[in-house]
């Protein structure tokens, strides 16, 4: 049978739901009413499995009890009295009974999980009545009093200091005041663990905390089981609306009416003697996704033993020894039997909740109980292991298995990363913004000459910076990883990064460098360069020394190829990528790039040669000097064109024209501009003076994009030859090369159809030098204005495809430096200004809303109008969701986000399917229509 995902809703006036002895009232499709464990323990309970018997109170019961001054419905004390005696039925025990007594727990459960964050309380039913009793039946006092002992101060806390809103000094609670008469005590008799204590002693504690509880709250500790249990209830619906809880309501987004529901149940112990145990298991293991079983326990102990840390847990059987716990003896080992039971009810959960399970479970003298089933968490190669094999397994179909994996999980497989198990060990010295994914270790430099310098002799670098420029880039390339001090998620140090699916952190302000002593003072910590720090640049964490790192290799990874063939088989939105050389194409197109969205031609430039080139150009007088500078270009231009157009053959290749602004081309050391003015023949101050006179207070808004081509038609005319004489030859070479001339930065259709004019002009040059009659290429240009969405009906006058480029889009519409946001930013996400940083993650109702209009009112003009995103955007999973809702034909991200984008367009597609799914003609077999994807 396979799980239902309704969430159903309860039977009329049914506030309390019980569970036990192979039936249950509810079941795991009812978790929006009885939380996320008590739908699970329903669940169990009716597949026959060993649930102590209990009972679930649903959430509607805490909306009730908030919606009226904290009272509960009229009908719940008879409901959960009938209930509480279908439990003592099944146990033959009785609650608060002095020969046989019931002892319960109490506990939250929200309808998603919210680790912590509410209460719980155990042993529930002790009192002077039934303390005999139990140690009658345990025949142990010491077990009684232990026990005793945890309820008075779990109850005290919970029930009467917190839940009766008492708010005491800091370190003044009542937990803490008899956690110190515990340590006393211990003290007292040179005891180091709570083990040692006798029963006489625990039993003389148990009155000493009574006294103190009595002291400090006021009241006495209640001496009567219903009083506790009911005590308990309240203070699990209060804690619904405790400090921490309403916090992570907060952060996670989950509403304030949904409420917790409260699971009563029989309590089961695993620290009654050697013959007990308890522990948690996953049915596969989390870590690496292999379908074996895997958990730890503990003999004699109770459940938060295990997780706590204190005592080192064993391994459940041969596959989940480690290093520690490799000479302790395995459950397997141990409890062959009770193992072996366990593995069958492991067989079972994960059969029937076809997926990975995270189980609790204890053993009480010889028996074995189960606690808790829920969705075990996984890292990224497990999660995809699991997907493909289940899939394999015939467990789950390939939709099922796309939903499976979170797109930033795939991130993890396709970058080296600190190794996780080693990264918890280790403080993070600073933080900055995660610009580039993945893990890097290296020494530090801080200048981008001795990066290239050192990384030439076989050095691992990492190259930290104030913030990067294209003079950096070759220091850039050569090192492992780049840390910046200044700058956002889309400057230049993060564009470039990412391209090259580098690790990067950006906008770490706890980073000073000092050049003249070659010293950078990271959070406090001063180093050298050449010493050593590592960055985790999915997180924008940075350590001191060398921390391990994992690699994976993309290309042998058969699941991970066959999984992002199905995200292809489900997806509308088509994938390419943002490359500029003919090696990242390539690359890109191993990763399933369908073309590229965005070539950035000056990142051609950069070149030692050509850039010289460029800088004549830029420096000259008159035009035919200019002419003669930029024409010097042609031919290296034209062979980076037809390594681009050929590596990415039969698929379209969107190349922009020159964008940014030209100062950016420019030295700026007086050693650089000497050697430029020498190899001009110009006058230095002359040449100086053209440099400051390039200068602009706000280059990003100033003399670049197409205003370029419009100043300089030279520029677009050298470019438009380069790109259709390229095209030209490779056609003759039967290559099918498919560019897309795109102008950037336009805010008006006037720019563009300048522009637009001199590259068909040279087009039908080209036609002629060549003897063509047919050149296959369009002009579009960028949304990247925000005058160019609210015109955008005139602009597709002219335009043959729209590609949005978000980054701009942001910073004009947001009116945020894309360079300087990192320092404002992160105050902004944190007080929830904006939900994320606009330049990672589309600011949908902002940036958003000018798409919407820039795509309704450019299909208005041309229908079926081509429109892709090629800003940073293009990459984020939330944001590609946006892209596949507005309709748009692709996205466009670096290569090494590729698969991701694979993975969310596809997640798109199942969450809200474009419906392409046409009217079968009469007769024909009614199938989908396979949805169009560039
Ligand atoms: C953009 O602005 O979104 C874009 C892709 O162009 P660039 O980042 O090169 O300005
Ligand atoms: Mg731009």
């Amino acid at each position: 049978m396979k799980v239902k995902e309704s969430r159903k809703p309860g039977r009329a006036g049914k506030l309390v739901y019980f569970f036990g002895s192979g039936k249950a009232d509810g079941d795991a499709g009812m978790k929006n009413l009885l939380g996320g464990k008590g739908a699970n323990l329903a669940e169990m309970a009716s597949l026959g499995l060993p649930v102590p018997p209990g009972f679930t109170i649903t959430t509607e019961v805490c909306t009730h009890f908030y919606a009226n001054g904290r009272r509960y419905p009229a009908a719940l004390k008879e409901q959960v009295a009938a209930a509480l005696s279908g439990v003592e039925k099944i146990l033959s025990l009785g609650f608060g009974d002095p020969k046989n007594p019931l002892l319960l727990s109490v506990r939250s459960g929200a309808r998603s999980s919210m680790p912590g964050m509410m209460e719980t309380v155990l042993n529930v039913g002790l009192t002077s009545a039934t303390i005999p009793g139990m140690i009658a039946k345990t025949g142990s006092a010491r077990f009684v009093y232990d026990a005793y002992r945890r309820l008075i101060m779990m109850y005290a806390d919970v029930v009467m200091e917190k839940a009766a809103g008492l708010e005491p000094a800091e370190g003044q609670g009542v937990r803490m005041q008899l956690e110190h008469l515990m340590e006393d005590l211990k003290k007292g008799h040179g005891y180091t663990s709570d083990t040692q204590l006798t029963a006489e002693e625990l039993e003389d504690l148990c009155d000493r905390f009574k006294a103190k509880v009595r002291e400090v709250i006021g009241t006495e500790f209640p001496d009567d089981a219903r009083a506790q249990l009911w005590g308990g209830i309240g203070a699990v619906f209060q804690s619904w609306n405790g400090k921490r809880a309403i916090s992570y309501r907060k952060i996670e987004g989950i509403p304030d009416n949904w409420g917790t529901a409260v699971t009563v149940q029989a309590m089961v112990f695993g620290n009654m003697g050697d013959d007990c145990a308890t522990g948690v298991a996953f049915t596969r293991n989390p870590g690496t996704g292999e379908n074996a079983f895997y958990g730890e326990w503990l003999v004699n102990a109770q459940g938060e033993d295990v997780v706590a840390g204190i005592r080192t847990p064993n391994a459940l059987n041969e596959h989940a020894t480690n290093d520690q716990n490799r000479n302790l003896p395995t459950l397997e080992k141990t409890m062959p039997g009770l193992y072996m039971e366990l593995v069958g009810y492991r067989n079972k959960l994960e059969k029937h909740y076809r997926d990975m399970q995270d189980l609790e479970f204890t053993i009480q003298s010889g028996r074995l109980f189960m606690l808790q089933t829920r969705v075990g968490k996984r890292n990224g190669p497990a999660a995809l292991r699991m997907a493909v094999e289940m899939v394999r397994e015939r467990l789950i179909d390939k939709a099922t298995a796309v939903s499976r994996v979170r797109p930033g999980q795939l991130d993890e497989l396709l970058h080296p990363m600190i190794d996780p198990v080693h990264e918890r060990d280790f403080k993070p010295i600073a933080k900055g913004l995660p610009a580039g994914p993945g893990g890097a270790t290296g020494r530090i430099v801080l200048t981008a000459d001795r990066a290239a310098e050192w990384g030439k002799a076989g050095e691992k670098v990492v190259l930290v910076r104030q913030e990067t420029s294209p003079e950096d880039v070759h220091g850039m390339h050569a090192s492992e990883a780049i840390l910046t001090a200044k700058g956002g998620m889309t400057s230049h140090a993060a564009l470039v990064a990412r391209g090259w699916g580098k690790c990067c952190i950006v906008g770490a302000g706890a980073v000073h460098i000092n050049l003249t002593q070659r010293t950078v003072d990271i959070g406090g910590t001063v180093l050298r360069e050449g010493d050593v720090i590592t960055l985790n640049g999915s997180k924008g964490l940075i350590y001191a020394g060398a921390l391990p790192l994992v690699v994976s290799d993309l290309e042998q990874n058969r699941d991970l190829k066959d999984f992002l063939h199905w995200c292809d088989g489900i997806r509308a939105l088509g994938v390419r990528t943002n490359a500029d050389t003919p090696a990242d194409a390539a690359q890109a197109r191993r990763f399933g790039a369908a073309g590229i969205g965005l070539c950035r031609t000056e990142h051609m430039f950069f070149g030692e040669e050509r850039i010289r080139a460029m800088r004549e150009m830029i420096l000259s007088e008159n035009l035919l000097e200019r002419e003669q500078a930029i024409f010097n270009l042609l031919p290296f231009q034209k062979e980076d064109f037809k390594g681009i157009l050929s590596a990415m053959a039969g698929l379209p290749v969107t190349i922009r024209l020159l964008d940014p602004p030209l100062h950016e081309f420019v030295p700026h050391e007086e050693r650089l501009v000497r050697e430029l003015a020498v190899g001009m023949g110009k006058n230095l101050e002359a040449v100086k003076a053209r440099i400051e006179k390039l200068q602009e207070l706000n280059p990003m808004l100033g003399h670049r994009g197409c205003r370029l081509g419009i100043t300089y038609p030279e520029i677009t005319r050298m470019q438009a030859t380069a790109i259709l004489e390229a095209t030209a030859e490779l056609l003759g070479d039967k290559v099918d090369a498919r560019p897309e001339i795109m102008i950037p930065l336009v805010g008006t259709v006037q720019e563009l159809t300048d522009q637009k004019a001199i590259v068909l002009a040279v087009a039908a040059e080209v036609k002629k030098k060549y003897g063509i009659r047919k050149l296959p290429f369009t002009v579009g240009t960028m949304i990247e204005v925000p005058r160019a969405a609210i015109t955008a009906d005139e602009i597709a006058a002219e335009a043959e495809f729209f590609s949005f480029g978000t980054n701009d889009l942001t910073q004009m519409c947001c009116g945020f430096s894309r360079d300087d946001a990192g320092s404002f930013l992160p105050s902004y996400v944190e007080k929830k200004i904006y939900a994320d940083d606009p330049f990672i993650s589309l600011d949908t109702a902002g940036v958003g809303k000018l798409m919407q209009i820039a795509v309704q009112l450019g299909r208005g003009t041309r229908p079926g109008l081509k429109m892709g995103i090629c800003g940073e955007h293009g990459g984020d999973p939330a944001s590609i969701r946006f892209c596949h809702d507005l309709g748009l034909d692709y996205v466009s991200c670096s290569p090494f986000r590729v698969p991701i984008a694979r993975l969310a367009a596809a997640q798109a597609e199942l969450a809200n399917p474009r419906g392409a799914v046409r009217k079968p003609k009469a007769g024909a077999k009614k199938k989908a229509v396979p949805k169009k994807r560039r």
